[in-house]
C-alpha cells in the first residue's frame, strides 16, 4: 500500500475570500495550492500555462456572474498537478498562491528561472494630491487611500485628525461678552458656564479663561464661524491660518490586487500614477450575435472594459441595429475571462501579442506564451458538459 503522496481538497472562508486549498503530502514536505475564488476572474490563463495540464475552466459565468456559489471559475485536479508554481507566478491576478511546508515559496522562479510579470503601477507621492478619484473608479480595489479625516468629519468621541495641519485662534472680548450663552449652545468648542448669580456684582458673570476669555476646545472647533455670526454683541473672533497646503497621507497601489487596466492613470487629474498593462493586444467584439438579454461579458469583466452603450436617438439609427455591446479597448488588459464567459459563438475574438514580464524566457516560458497569443473566440457551450467550458482556437499569432 502507497502512504504517499496524499491528496486532499479543502474550502476555507478567510479575510480575503472563499480559498479552495489542495494539498500535496509527501513523506518529508507538504505542498499547499490555494484558489482565491474571490479573486479569480475565470481568465484560464493557468489554464494554458500549467504543463500538466491539471487545470480546466468551471462555470465561468455563472460563477463571476453571482449565480452559482459551489463552483469555482477553474477547478484544479490536485492528483494531476506538481505543485511546480507556473499558475500561481502566470496568474494575473494573484488568485493562486502555492506554500511549501506552509511557507509562501516558488522554486520555479528560484532555481529554473521561470521569468515574472513585470509589474508597474505606482503613484507620485509628490504629484498625488490625495483626492478620491482612483480609490473610487479602480475596478479591483487596489487603491489604498490613508488620508486622515479632516477634523470637521470625525466621530463624536474620537480624537480628530488633521488633514490638513492648521492652527485656529479664537478670541472673546470679555469686556463686551454679556454671558447670552448662545454660541456654546450652537458650538461644541464653546462652554459657558455662568458663576452663581450674586447681588454683590448684581449682573451674570462668566467662568473665564485668561486666554481666550470664554473656555474653548481647539479640537473641536472646525473655524466655522457660526459663532462670530451669532453674538449679538459682535465680540467674538475666529481666525485660521494654514500651515500646510497639502492633505496628509498616503495613497497607493496594491500590485497584487491591480490588474493594469489603467483606469487610474486615465483619470488622475495630476498624472500621478502609472500602470503599464500586463498584456498588450487585439479584442473584436461582434455583438449582433449576441444572445437576446446577455450582458455576461459585462458582468464578468475585471477591468470594466465593457459596456451597453447609449441607444442613439431613433432618428440616428436609420434601420440599423443598436449595438448591444461594445469594449473601451484603452481599458482592456487581454486577460480572456470575456471570451470564457460568453455564452455565444464567434462574439468576441482576442489575440493577445505580447507580455509584459522581467527575466529570460524558458523553454517553458516560450511554450506558455505561444498558447497565449493563440487567437481565440467564444464558444457555445451547449455541446458540453453541464459547468464546463470551451473556448474556440482559432489560429496561431
Ligand atoms: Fe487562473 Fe485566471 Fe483564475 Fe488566475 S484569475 S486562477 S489565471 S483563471
Ligand atoms: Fe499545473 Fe503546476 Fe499549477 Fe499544479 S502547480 S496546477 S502542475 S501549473
Ligand atoms: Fe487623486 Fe491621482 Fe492621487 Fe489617486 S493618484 S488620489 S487620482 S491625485
Ligand atoms: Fe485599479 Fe486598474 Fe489602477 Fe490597477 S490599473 S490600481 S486595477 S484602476
Ligand atoms: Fe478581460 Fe478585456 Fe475581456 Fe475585460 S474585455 S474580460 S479585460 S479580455
Amino acid at each position: 500500500m502507497t502512504l504517499y503522496p496524499k491528496f486532499s481538497k479543502r474550502i476555507e472562508f478567510q479575510k480575503d475570500g472563499k480559498k479552495v486549498i489542495q494539498e500535496q503530502k509527501l513523506l518529508q514536505t507538504t505542498n499547499n495550492l490555494t484558489l482565491n475564488v474571490d479573486r479569480c476572474t475565470g481568465c484560464g490563463i493557468c489554464i494554458e500555462a500549467c504543463p500538466e495540464e491539471a487545470i480546466k475552466w468551471g462555470p465561468v459565468g455563472a460563477v463571476r456572474r453571482g449565480a452559482v456559489d459551489y463552483a469555482a471559475p477553474v477547478e484544479i485536479d490536485e492528483v494531476k498537478c506538481s505543485y511546480c508554481g507556473v499558475c500561481p507566478v502566470m496568474c494575473p491576478f494573484s488568485a493562486l498562491s502555492l506554500a511549501v511546508d506552509g511557507v509562501e515559496r516558488y522554486t520555479i522562479i528560484e532555481k529554473e528561472g521561470f521569468p515574472q510579470y513585470d509589474q508597474v503601477s505606482k503613484i507620485d507621492d509628490e504629484k498625488c494630491i490625495k483626492c478620491t478619484l482612483c480609490e473610487d473608479i479602480c475596478p479591483r480595489d487596489a487603491i489604498k487611500r490613508d488620508v486622515p479625516l479632516y477634523e470637521g468629519a470625525s466621530k463624536e468621541g474620537k480624537e480628530r485628525q488633521l488633514a490638513i495641519k492648521s492652527k485656529t485662534e479664537f478670541k472673546v472680548d470679555m469686556e463686551k461678552c454679556t454671558v447670552c450663552g448662545l454660541c456654546g449652545y450652537l458650538c461644541p468648542a464653546i462652554t459657558v458656564k455662568k458663576k452663581a448669580f450674586t447681588a454683590e456684582t448684581g449682573k451674570a458673570e462668566a467662568v473665564k479663561d485668561p486666554k481666550t476669555g470664554l473656555p474653548w476646545d481647539e479640537t473641536k472647533c472646525d473655524a466655522c464661524k457660526v459663532c462670530v455670526e451669532v453674538c449679538p454683541e459682535e465680540c467674538i473672533t475666529v481666525e485660521r491660518t494654514m500651515e500646510s497646503d497639502k492633505v496628509e497621507g498616503k495613497v497607493e497601489i496594491d500590485n497584487d490586487l491591480c490588474c493594469t487596466c489603467t483606469w487610474c492613470s486615465r483619470t488622475c487629474p495630476t498624472e500621478a500614477i502609472t500602470v503599464e498593462k500586463l498584456f498588450d493586444g487585439e479584442i473584436e467584439f461582434f455583438p449582433e450575435k449576441c444572445p437576446s438579454g446577455c450582458s455576461t461579458c459585462v458582468e464578468i469583466c475585471p477591468c470594466n472594459a465593457i459596456y451597453l452603450p447609449t441607444p442613439p436617438p431613433a432618428a440616428q439609427l436609420k434601420g440599423k441595429q443598436e449595438a448591444k455591446i461594445a469594449v473601451n479597448k484603452d481599458l482592456c488588459m487581454f486577460c480572456g475571462a470575456c471570451v470564457a464567459a460568453c455564452p455565444g459563438e464567434d462574439i468576441i475574438v482576442l489575440q493577445r501579442k505580447s507580455i509584459r514580464f522581467k527575466g529570460t524566457e524558458t523553454d517553458l516560458f516560450k511554450k506558455i506564451e505561444e498558447k497565449l497569443f493563440t487567437k481565440r473566440t467564444s464558444k457555445v457551450k451547449e455541446d458540453v458538459q453541464p459547468g464546463e467550458v470551451q473556448v474556440k482556437m482559432l489560429g496561431k499569432a
